[in-house]
């Protein structure tokens, strides 16, 4: 099969660019550029198979991110660039980053002194929440976005391919702590043996919403090419009438899709 690894990204900072769920979103990369590390290896991840993005790059340390970001923070103030949210989103996860509670801290005092309306907001695949420091730094972010896309361990296989270990019980005590202050993300897709509409998928997590009850709900699919060849998007209005009873119970869910 041809390669696929099609996203990955050669900044530390990149962007603004705009997000259809986060506004003007300057993003970045904990991860070496031009390379990817996860502990998950989703079959949708438009940064490709964890295979591929191996890399010997070193990943950013605390002084090269916050540099990186003053520069950008600077220029962008400077040429009055909107800024909505600085976005952790890069190339694999950002809590594997070693000095991630330090950047975080570093990005919310550069937040205050340049753009003190922008949001900070952390994309991340929830699976080191359980660690005191990260869960500590993803409290003090204004968006903790946290995935969850299968609500077992064996539909979680399917989907995310994740590192020994995982757990989504251990996730989900991890999300139960944030007391529902924290943006839920889930991907809706079909593959060949995971459909996010199956009754199997969605009920089950349908039950970890309403006992988590997060602020928000983010649910998307996919809209650039994936690893995995033959996965199949939902439409936007397939997604919101799979949803519509969590809509109907006053949930509040944001749907991204065509
Ligand atoms: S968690 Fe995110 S970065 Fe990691 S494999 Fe999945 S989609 Fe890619």
């Amino acid at each position: 099969m041809r390669n696929r690894r099609l996203m990955l990204r050669e900044e530390t900072v990149f962007g603004p660019i705009h997000s259809r769920r986060l506004g003007n979103s300057l993003g970045i990369n904990l991860l070496p550029t031009k390379g990817k590390i996860c502990n998950f290896d989703c079959i949708y991840c438009e940064c490709g198979w964890n295979k591929d993005g191996r890399t010997r790059e070193a990943l950013p340390s605390a002084e090269t991110v916050r540099s990186c970001l003053e520069g950008k923070l600077r220029e962008c103030a400077a040429a009055l660039v909107p800024i909505d949210s600085i976005t952790f989103s890069g190339d694999g996860e950002p809590t594997l980053n070693p000095e991630f509670p330090r950047i975080i801290d570093d990005t919310l005092a550069l937040r205050d002194r340049y753009y003190p309306a922008a949001r900070v907001s952390v994309l991340s695949n929830a699976t080191r929440v359980h660690v005191p420091e990260i869960f500590a730094a993803l409290r003090r972010v204004d968006n903790p976005i946290l995935k969850l896309d299968a609500p077992t361990d064996a539909l979680a296989e399917r989907i995310n391919h994740p590192a020994p270990g995982y757990s989504t019980a251990r996730v989900i005590e991890g999300m139960k702590a944030f007391g529902g202050d924290f943006i839920l993300q889930t991907m809706f897709l079909r593959s060949r043996d995971f459909d996010s509409s199956a009754p199997e998928v969605l009920g089950p997590w349908m039950d970890i919403v309403r006992m988590l009850r997060p602020r928000e709900i983010m649910v998307y699919t996919i809209d650039r090419p994936t690893p995995e060849s033959g996965l199949e998007a939902f439409t936007a209005t397939q997604m919101r009438n799979l949803v519509r009873p969590l809509s109907d119970e006053g949930f509040r869910i944001q749907i991204s899709g065509k």
